[in-house]
C-alpha cells in the first residue's frame, strides 16, 4: 500500500528525474495545507541520498534513517509554523549552503510556506537559490503561491500537488482500520488529499468532529465555549467543521441531494439546519469567516467563540 503521507505521484516524478539525471536544483511545491509537501520533499531527499537504491528510498539504510529522523546534517527543513521565516533562518541556511556535503550526494533545504519569507530573508537568498552550488536541492512549499515573491517564483520549477480520487482515499483509510462512515466523510472533508485524511484519521477527528457536530446543531454552551475554544488550532479547526455543514445545509437547500453531501454520515442534522432560511445561512457563514480571520489575527479563540455563540441561530442579535 502506498504511503499516504507522502504524494506518491510528485515523488515518482522525482524517482524519476533522479534515475535519468535529469533533477533540477530549485522547485516550488504548491499545494494546499495537509497534502504532504514537506513529507513528499524529505521523501525525495531520502531517494536522493539512499546507499542502497537510487531513485527510491530504501528506507533502512544509514542516509535513510537520519533523513527521518531529522539528523541528517545535509538535510535542513525550516519550518516556521505560520510564523514569518526571517533574515537569520535564512543567513543559517545560506551557511550551509556553501560548503560541500558532509556526507550526502545531494544537500537537500527544504523551506515550508516560503511566502512568509521577509522581504529582508527572501533578498538574501535570491542568490542562492539562482545559482547553488553543486549538488544541492532547493525544495520551496507553499499554500499561497499567490503570496510568493515574484523573484522567488520565477527562478523555480513549479510542482502543482493533484488530490487523489475520494474513492481512493476511503479505501487507504479503511485498509488502515477506518469504518466506511468514517473514511468515507474523512475521505469527503479532506477534499481528496490523502495525508490530511490519513491525519484526521490518526488523531481522533472523526469522534470530535461527531461532538462538534451535536454542539452546533444544540446551540453553543459555556462548556462548549472552553472545550472547544481553548487554543488557537482547535478552534480554527471546530470553525471549518462549522463551515462544512454551512455549506453542506446550502447545498441541501439547492438539490435535496444527500450523496452531495460532505457531511452526509449526518444528514439529518444537515437537514435540520437547511431549514433556516438562506439569509440566515449566509450570515451564519460571513460571521464563521469573520470569527476564522480574527482569530487568525490572534483575538482570543474563547471570546470569538462567545461573539459565535451570542449570534448562532439569533439572527436578532446581528
Ligand atoms: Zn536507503
Amino acid at each position: 500500500m502506498a504511503v499516504l503521507s507522502i504524494n506518491q505521484t510528485v515523488a515518482d516524478v522525482f524517482a524519476q528525474k533522479i534515475n535519468n539525471d535529469r533533477l533540477g536544483h530549485a522547485y516550488l511545491f504548491i499545494a494546499p495545507k495537509g497534502a504532504g509537501k514537506i513529507d513528499t520533499a524529505l521523501a525525495i531527499a531520502r531517494a536522493i541520498n539512499c546507499l542502497a537504491n537510487k531513485g527510491h528510498a530504501c528506507g533502512q539504510c544509514a542516509s535513510c534513517l537520519k533523513v527521518e529522523h531529522g539528523n541528517h546534517p545535509d538535510v535542513t527543513v525550516i519550518d516556521s509554523n505560520s510564523e514569518a521565516i526571517k533574515i537569520d533562518q535564512i543567513r543559517g541556511l545560506l551557511n550551509k549552503a556553501q560548503y560541500r556535503a558532509y556526507e550526502a550526494r545531494c544537500k537537500v533545504f527544504i523551506i515550508a510556506d516560503c511566502e512568509l519569507m521577509t522581504i529582508e530573508a527572501a533578498n538574501a537568498f535570491l542568490k542562492t537559490l539562482e545559482e547553488p552550488a553543486k549538488d544541492t536541492l532547493i525544495i520551496l512549499t507553499t499554500s499561497a503561491p499567490y503570496d510568493v515573491l515574484d523573484t522567488i517564483k520565477s527562478r523555480c520549477q513549479w510542482i502543482h500537488f493533484a488530490a487523489s480520487s475520494r474513492a481512493n482515499v476511503a479505501a487507504h483509510l479503511i485498509e488502515s482500520g477506518a469504518d466506511s462512515i468514517t473514511a468515507d466523510y474523512l475521505a469527503n472533508y479532506a477534499n481528496g488529499w490523502a495525508p490530511l485524511a490519513q491525519r484526521l484519521w490518526r488523531d481522533g477527528f472523526y469522534a470530535r468532529k461527531n461532538e462538534l457536530v451535536d454542539a452546533l446543531i444544540k446551540g453553543f454552551s459555556d462548556d462548549d465555549i472552553k472545550m472547544w475554544a481553548d487554543e488557537k488550532p482547535q478552534a480554527l479547526e471546530a470553525l471549518d467543521i462549522f463551515m462544512s455543514l454551512v455549506r453542506d445545509a446550502f447545498v441541501y437547500q439547492a438539490t435535496q441531494n444527500d450523496v452531495l453531501l460532505i457531511n452526509r454520515d449526518n444528514a439529518g442534522k444537515v437537514k435540520i439546519l437547511a431549514q433556516k432560511s438562506p439569509q440566515e445561512l449566509e450570515a451564519v457563514g460571513r460571521l464563521l469567516k469573520q470569527i476564522k480571520h480574527q482569530i487568525n489575527e490572534n483575538l482570543n479563540p474563547k471570546m470569538a467563540f462567545g461573539i459565535l455563540k451570542e449570534s448562532l441561530w439569533n439572527p436578532s442579535s446581528r
